[in-house]
């Protein structure tokens, strides 16, 4: 018996208008025995419903031809993944962030928009709201139901970023505002049996508990949905504190199965001992559902199928039924399929297969094991994650930020608190915790390049500079933190000793910057790769650091005058 009833592949970013990479999450899921897809975009409700009670068709027709036919396409296209879907014992569920809106509405209704905003607390949006999802279950009534997130700052009608002034909007709570909102799309799917699955997605804790007790307003049987690490995928942070305290509402964890926040599938990371562990946290506390996320909306042409880290995605649908399974089992398994690395950028003619290759595939298989610890040094400082959606930090404050404010750690786990407050001795864990990152991720490279010395093309040559690149990335970071570190603790201190030892380290990173610059040119690489490697960030971080070095440096000078 499975360990959770429903199993399933989320697809966030553009890959999901691609017939060829939507079928490959429905085959692939269901040779694993997922039972369920998710397809996420923000915006996805207004791709597919006009709808018709607020938009006449020659209002359309006269002035949005071309969205009035998009929404026919998608409708077809939507039918055909249901078809495949259901041929496959998958169902299919939207994942949206509302409320939502196409910018023809502002026109039909200009009292949306007061002086400087939108307003949302007009009770307009709730109407249009159940519209929207009414004439979307109609024109596509097998859909399995709707996953949505209330309480995000990332769409355009909202109350937790609510720049409307009115009297209305003061005096709006955010609970009551969710409630109405769930309240909005559950009637019309309640009505026809479907799912309404609630993410409780917040930056903070505080934030946590209002969409919750929204949701049991309006009915127990409204699925809370939450990420298996709070606030997003580090699987360097504790559990969600809130899987296990969702009332009596069933719950869904969702999981990073490609590493938005571990590498994004260039360079790889086996979590599957990680989500091992969560799986039986969740089992433990009466988790009824998971979902590997596969994509992510920013990154327009990339997606776990075509990475190494396809076994994180395998992985994840074996041990929902089965959490004993050793990670080296699944690996091994994987790697009996042909394999893709980010470096093939997806084609076809770039896959490789590795089991008339023992000797390569073995190496392939122990570095993938190591993987996971190789990059949680890379990207992370001691937990912290030191990294912005994978790339370097390109000022000081942007790495203080990443590290301390938008993903801090202490937010959810108090003995952090201070965790990153410098001293020589700081520094120093810092500095070994880099060093031990390029060791393992050097060995990596080196056990790869003599494991494929007779390993024909394309598989040699994506190996290889996959690895060669990896370390190259590990020793960026290094880099980058051995300068940031050293300037922070110049900072705290203020002794001609720290600044004596900051200004070398900024050095460093400039050379290592025009290393890099001479590695890369004239390659033709996966985009992805120069996202991962930029060095302009590395400009920009250079120059910041000198100019924070000579502020310190010139406080410290003038307080030590004056004192
Ligand atoms: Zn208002």
């Amino acid at each position: 018996m499975a360990l959770f009833d429903i199993r399933g592949v989320e697809m966030h970013g553009d890959r999901m208008w691609s017939w060829r990479w939507v079928k490959r999450a429905i085959d692939e899921g269901a040779a694993h025995g997922l039972n369920a897809l998710v397809l996420h975009k923000n915006d996805l409700i207004d791709m597919l419903a006009f709808p018709a009670r607020h938009f006449g068709v020659e209002q359309i027709w006269a002035r949005w031809p071309v969205r009035y036919h998009n929404i026919d396409n998608n409708r077809q296209y939507l039918r055909a993944i249901l078809r495949h879907a259901g041929d496959n014992g998958m169902r299919v569920f939207l994942e949206v962030k509302e409320v939502s809106f196409h910018d023809s509405l502002l026109q039909a209704r200009p009292e949306l928009w007061k002086e400087t905003a939108i307003c949302a607390s007009d009770p307009f949006w709730w109407e249009y709201l159940e519209a929207k999802v009414d004439e979307l279950m109609t024109a596509l009534p097998d859909l399995g139901g709707l996953i949505v997130s209330p309480a995000t700052r990332e769409t355009r009608v909202t109350i937790s970023a609510n720049e409307c002034r009115c009297p209305r909007c003061l005096a709006t709570q955010a609970e009551d505002w969710y409630a109405d909102l769930i309240g909005a799309m559950h009637r019309p799917l309640a009505a026809r049996g479907k799912i309404l699955a609630v993410r409780d997605f917040s930056y903070t804790r505080s934030n946590q508990g209002a969409v919750l007790r929204a949701a049991g307003r309006v009915s127990s049987d409204i699925v809370i949905s939450l990420k298996n690490t709070p606030h997003d995928y580090y699987p360097t942070f504790p559990d969600n504190p809130s899987i296990g305290h969702v009332g009596a509402h069933p719950q869904w964890v969702e999981f990073d199965s490609w590493g938005q926040f571990f590498g994004l599938g260039i360079f790889p990371a086996i979590v599957l001992d990680d989500m091992r562990e969560r799986f039986r946290h969740c089992a433990a506390n009466r988790v009824s559902g998971v979902v590997a996320r596969t994509d992510w909306e920013v990154i327009s042409d990339g997606s776990v199928f075509d990475t190494l880290n396809l076994t994180n995605f395998s992985g994840f649908a074996e041990l929902a039924r089965d959490p004993t399974i050793a990670a080296s089992a699944l690996v091994a398994a994987q790697l009996d399929r042909p394999v893709a690395t980010t470096l093939g950028g997806g084609l076809d003619e770039a896959r490789f297969d590795l089991t008339a290759h023992p000797r390569a595939r073995a190496a392939l298989q122990d570095v993938l094991l190591r993987s996971w610890s190789a990059m949680s040094k890379t990207v992370f400082v001691l937990r912290h994650v030191f990294h912005e959606d994978c790339m370097f930090p390109d000022t000081l404050r942007k790495a203080e930020m990443m590290l301390l404010e938008v993903h801090g750690i202490a937010e959810w786990e108090p003995a952090q608190r201070g965790a990153l407050d410098m001293s020589a001795d700081k520094l120093a864990e810092i500095y070994a915790e880099k060093d031990a990152a390029v060791a393992e991720a050097d060995a990596m490279s080196v056990d790869i390049t003599a494991a494929t010395e007779d390993l024909p093309e394309p598989g040699r040559s994506q190996l290889r500079d996959t690895f060669s690149l990896f370390a190259w990335y590990a020793r960026g970071f290094r880099a980058c933190a051995r300068a940031c570190f050293a300037v922070r603790l110049h900072r705290q201190v203020g002794s001609p000793a720290t600044q004596a030892a900051a200004g070398p380290e900024i050095d460093a990173l400039a050379a290592y910057r025009d290393a890099l610059r001479r590695r890369l040119e004239g390659t033709r690489y996966a985009y992805i790769a120069y996202w991962m490697l930029d060095t302009a960030r590395l400009d920009h971080l250079v120059t910041d650091l000198r100019a924070s070095l000579t502020m310190s440096s010139t406080r410290c000078a003038s307080s030590s005058m004056t004192t």
